[in-house]
Parts: structure tokens; sequence; C-alpha cells
């Protein structure tokens, strides 16, 4: 039987560092100190650390699209203060990191600790031996090298994995465009969730703090709407962490599928979590989820089952587009499943489309949602 997990649920009503720095350090010394959580019990020259935020587009913090740059802050300067070289990284969805980083607020704040940018671009093609589905990875340079991760996932609402946290960061570890080979590859939501859940079992971050003091809900995980949810997570158990979360935000964990495959694969546990913290663990506000859906006035329980036979459609809102052609960049199937049309805006062709979402992932303007159909094409 697997052992009980503890998550760390805090209040922190505002981006203040001093604070967040606070709750990490209750929750590490509770845990044991941070040298028996990153193994090192010895002291040597080799400390060294990986901060891993959330990236996933040049957006500004209050955006709530990345990792807050006062979590990334209080991160760095607690290892920073227990002696560890601090090195921080991701692989955002279309940008470059740099440009990324700089938007989300990362950048200042590495440049004034002296945080060292890891190298995201290279890679090395990694055996995974415990997973079960996907037994190799091409892992960033910086992950295979620093070993030793902090994952700093942000609470999203995602089209295609409904939650984006804990288990779904470590996608960042794939360079590139490498990322969107996996989507052609394992083009079903449960394949695809298996593989975030082998990579989290390879990369194995030691610890999980979780920005969920402004969260997103609607139409993530780019450009869905910011929540005030006053919450930072803290764990060593992603799976435990997301089931956590799912809780704080009215949305049944059995529904998502890194979770679900997460407990069976050994990545952690859903039920029988040991909550610690200055909070309890209850639903603070309800989110609306990314897929509209066209059944709104059946009853719930009905919904819910006609929902596993349903697909969601991306659809365009051209009030909104700007044609930057992010969506058509980005679309990974071959031949491309969206097209300029003669006046400039682009348009699916649902007959290729393997609703992947990354179009609606990338949107810089959230033109793009998705729509439950009950018809694949
Ligand atoms: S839908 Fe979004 S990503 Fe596509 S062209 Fe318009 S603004 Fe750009
Ligand atoms: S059109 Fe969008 S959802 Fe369809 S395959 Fe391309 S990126 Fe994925």
């Amino acid at each position: 039987m697997m052992e009980k997990s503890t998550v760390y649920i805090f209040s922190c009503e505002n981006y203040n560092v001093d604070e967040i720095y606070r709750k990490i350090s209750l929750a590490v010394e509770d845990m044991g100190g941070i040298n028996s959580i990153l193994n090192y019990n010895n002291l040597d020259n080799q400390k060294k650390v990986l901060l891993k935020p959330n990236l996933l587009a040049p957006e500004k913090p209050d955006r709530a699209t990345t990792t807050h740059p006062a979590v990334f802050e209080a991160v760095a300067r607690f290892m920073k203060d227990a002696g560890f070289e601090v090195y921080y990284g991701d692989s955002p969805a279309f940008h470059s990191t740099e440009t990324t980083a700089k938007k989300a607020g990362i950048a200042e704040v590495a440049n004034r600790l002296g945080i060292i940018q890891a190298d995201f671009e290279s890679s090395s093609k990694v055996f995974a031996e415990e997973a079960k589905q996907n037994k190799y990875f091409n892992i960033a340079k910086g992950v295979t090298e620093i070993k030793n991760v902090i994952s700093l996932p942000k609470l999203k609402t995602h089209g295609l994995t409904i939650l984006t946290g804990a288990v779904k960061n470590q996608f960042g570890c794939i360079p590139g465009r490498q990322k969107s080979s996996y989507h052609v590859k394992l083009d079903n939501i449960e394949r695809f969730s298996q593989m975030l859940v082998d990579l989290t079992m390879l990369i194995k971050p030691k610890l999980y703090i979780m920005d969920a003091i402004v969260a997103m809900e609607g139409n993530g995980p780019h450009r869905g709407k910011p929540v005030n949810l006053g919450v930072l997570l803290i764990s060593k158990d992603p799976v435990a962490m997301d089931s956590v979360a799912c809780g704080l935000i009215g949305l049944n964990p059995q529904k998502v599928k890194t979770v679900v495959l997460g407990e069976r694969s050994g990545l952690g546990i859903i039920n029988d979590i040991e909550v610690k913290g200055d909070l309890e663990l209850k639903t603070i506000k309800k989110f609306s989820l990314p897929r509209r859906d066209v059944f709104i006035s059946l009853p719930k329980w009905t919904r819910n089952l006609i929902e596993e036979f349903l697909i969601s459609k991306p659809i365009y809102d051209y009030s909104k587009c700007i044609k930057c052609y992010e969506c058509y960049e980005i679309c990974p199937t071959r031949p491309k499943s969206i097209r300029i049309k003669d006046d400039g805006f682009p348009a699916y062709n649902y007959r290729t489309c393997i609703k992947c979402y990354c179009c609606q992932e990338t949107c810089p303007t959230g033109a793009i949602y998705l729509k439950i159909s009950p018809f694949r094409r």
C-alpha cells in the first residue's frame, strides 16, 4: 500500500515575497529540511537546484498565464539562503524562453538574484525505466545535468487536460517544437496524459510549489480569466497536489486523467491525503472550464455522462483575432488543419484536426475557444 502524502495548503492573499518565503520555510521545515528533500545530507560544492516555473507564453504576471515572479523569487531566495546555486528554465509553447521570461517578470528576478538560465534548447535522449507507455524522452540538458528539480506549477484550466498543475508542468522540460510531435503521436487524452505521467516519473521533481494565489479559470491555459484564490500549495506528491487543487476549484479529480493515471502508475495518491498548513481543504470557487457546453439545459448527471462521448472542437472568434497566425504555425498535423482564408482570417479543417488544442493554448488574444460537439468533424 502506498504511503500517505502530505499537501500543505497556505493562505497567501497577495504576492508578498516575504510571506511566501515564510510559508515555504514552514512546510520545508516540517518535511525535515531542504537538504533531506533534495538528498543533500552532506554539504559539498555541488549544491545545484533547477526551478521549473510555468512559462507558457509571454504574458504579464497579472494575466495569470505564468508562475508569478514573486513565487519564483521566494523559492529562489530560499534556495540561495540554503546555500544552493540556483538555475531556472522552461520551454514555452511558441516563443523563446528569454522573451517569455522577460515579459513574465521572471528574467528581472533572475538577473537581480543571480539565478542562471539553464540550457533548455538542446536535449538528451533518456530511458524512462518506470514508464508505462513512453520509454524514451528527449529532455532539456538543463534538467538532465542539474537533476534536482523544484517544480513551480501554476493552477489553471486547460483545454485538453482540463487542469494544468503539478503533473503537467514537466511538459516544458521537452525543448521547443518537439512537444508538438507528442500531440500527433498520442492523439487521445488518455495516451497524452499517460505520457505526462511517465515524463514526471522520469524527471522526479523533489518538491512542488504551486502558485494558486491568482489562478486561471475558463478559456485556459493562456487567455482564461484570472481568479484570486489566495492559495499556495506545497507537496512532494504531484498527484496529491493536483487532487487537492481540484478540490479547491470544485473539480472532481476523477475527471482529470493525469491525476487518475498518475495514481494508477504509482506517481502519487488521490485520496487519503494528509492536509497541513493554515487552510482547510474546501472549494473556494467553482471554476468554469474551457469547454463550452451545448447541453447546458440538461441535468448535470446527464451532461456528465454524455460529455464522455463528445469531443470539443476549436472555434474561432474573429472579433478577437489579430491575424498573427501563431495558431497556424503551432498546428502539429501534416498537412496543417488550419488554412488562411482570402480575407486573412484562419479557418479549421476538422477532417484532419486531431483536437490537440495547441492552437487554443497558443492564441495570444483568446480568439479560440472550445465547443462541445456531438460530431467529430
Ligand atoms: S486566432 Fe489567435 S493565434 Fe490565430 S491568427 Fe487569430 S489571434 Fe493569431
Ligand atoms: S487545428 Fe488546433 S486542435 Fe486541430 S490539430 Fe491543429 S492545433 Fe490541434
